[in-house]
């Protein structure tokens, strides 16, 4: 019964964001340029920043502007029909008590508990990608094709799929038993170390992440061009990165979106580019989007996103330990879980953390949201290039709502929109149109 009161209060929540992006949308504060000062204003045209900003939002034609809102809005439903499918899901293999089946058949196979906890995550992963196999066809794929988005046809998609199982199964084997030697070992204060492993676990997937992983859907090049690859190293080397290559994958290979990333940990750390934004933009809009990932890099986001995931975790872990012992005490029975060491209660943990992430869905896209922020601000002073920018948050609006409401924006949003970016942007410029022009000063005693 609770659980339909939650599933109902999220579908009022999104329709009452909805109904307030749409009367935001009209409300937008305007977003003028301060005056110049009095000397700058006798020989600097004033430059519009709100008409500016809306220009280019213009450019977008309707029909075009509405299919990438839909599909982004799309987005915001997905967040829950996911949470709601793991719930089911997971909900399916404890009251059947298919998850402790799994566990009897690991230790009918091995006595060892390192072995059967990586048996039974293999059996687990595997039946959860078949049951929510569905969702992720729809999402994955047909929704790509739908809005133009994906390049591929089913079987390379599906040899994608197989691979992400593979690398799963790899994974998930790890940290579960990693997870079940700190709970078997310390007990009560497992949740402390659990979370500890967990951030060590996030930390190693993004230090491998780039050599190990990525190369198995895309190849990574370095970038040979000269005429794009020289300003891009002399940027880099004007901020105090000491880059030396600049990558670019095949992202073409999945999908039309224009992208570009800085991936690594440590001695992993680079800065790529797909080859879609190569082929389909100017020489100042891929500057512009360079200068945002080399923003990541100075500003150490991985680091600080470590720290805040951190935060976020231990929080989570703590919730996680109550929850599964109330859980346990009221259904421990009935599920043929033995307690918090077997790991039959895997679902069960699943269930709360996915419920926790859920409820803090704004939060972690705050988090996000605001670092992408602070590296829109570095790129423009590091390119300069306020219109490669802007451009660039066109092209971005293919697959993101451009021009949502504030709370909207709050809420869903792991970027700034397109119209925050650009009026970013166009203040910049604004700015720097009006700096007088600089004089050669005589320092001569
Ligand atoms: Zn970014």
């Amino acid at each position: 019964m609770t659980r339909l009161i939650r599933t109902i209060a999220s579908v009022l929540l999104l329709s009452a964001v909805f109904a307030a992006s749409a009367a935001a949308q009209t409300s937008n504060p305007p977003a003028t340029a301060p005056a110049a000062s009095s000397a700058n204003a006798a020989v600097v045209q004033p430059f519009d920043v709100r008409a500016a900003v809306d220009t280019y939002l213009a450019r977008v034609p309707p029909d075009q502007r509405a299919r990438s809102d839909a599909y982004f809005e799309g987005g915001y439903w997905l967040i829950l029909w996911d949470f709601l499918a793991t719930v089911v899901v997971m909900w399916l293999l404890l009251r059947f008590q298919w998850s402790a089946r799994m566990r009897d058949l690991a230790e009918r196979i091995t006595r060892l508990r390192p072995l059967q906890t990586i048996l039974y995550s293999v059996q687990l992963i595997v039946l959860v990608s078949l049951l929510t196999f569905p969702l992720t066809v729809y999402e994955g794929y047909f929704r790509e094709h739908k809005y133009g988005l994906s390049n591929q046809t089913f079987g390379p998609w599906m040899r994608d799929q197989a691979v992400m199982l593979a690398v799963s199964l790899v994974l998930g084997a790890l940290l579960l038993t990693a997870l079940f030697g700190v709970v078997r070992r310390l007990g009560k204060n497992w949740w402390v170390w659990g979370a500890v492993v967990a951030i060590a676990f996030s930390a190693f997937l993004d230090l491998i992440a780039p050599v190990y992983i990525f190369p198995l859907f895309n190849t990574y090049t370095k970038l040979q061009d000269t005429r794009v690859r020289d300003p891009i190293l002399s940027m880099a080397r004007a901020n105090g990165i000491p880059a030396s290559e600049v990558y670019v994958f095949d992202a073409s290979r999945q999908s039309k979106r224009v992208s570009a990333n800085v991936s690594g940990f440590a001695g992993t750390m680079r800065i790529s580019l797909t080859d879609n934004l190569l082929n389909r933009c100017t020489l100042s809009e891929i500057e512009a989007a360079m200068g945002h990932e080399m923003g990541h890099y100075v500003m150490n986001h991985q680091y600080k996103g470590l720290v805040f995931d951190g935060v976020i975790m231990l929080i989570g872990f703590a919730f996680l330990n109550w929850g599964l012992n109330a859980g346990l005490a009221r259904w421990g029975q009935n599920w043929g879980v033995r307690g918090i060491t077997d790991v039959a209660v895997v679902p069960l943990a699943v269930l709360i953390l996915s419920f926790y992430t859920f409820v803090l869905t704004p939060v972690e896209n705050t988090i996000t949201r605001t670092m992408e922020y602070e590296a829109d601000i570095f790129g423009l002073n590091a390119s300069q290039q306020a219109d490669g920018a802007a451009e660039g948050v066109l092209k971005l609006g293919e697959y993101r709502k451009l021009d949502p409401g504030q709370l909207e924006e709050f809420i869903f949003f792991d970027h700034p929109s397109g119209r925050t970016r650009i009026t970013a942007a166009m203040r910049w410029k604004a700015e720097h149109l009006q700096l007088p022009q600089p004089q050669l000063v005589s320092v001569k005693p």
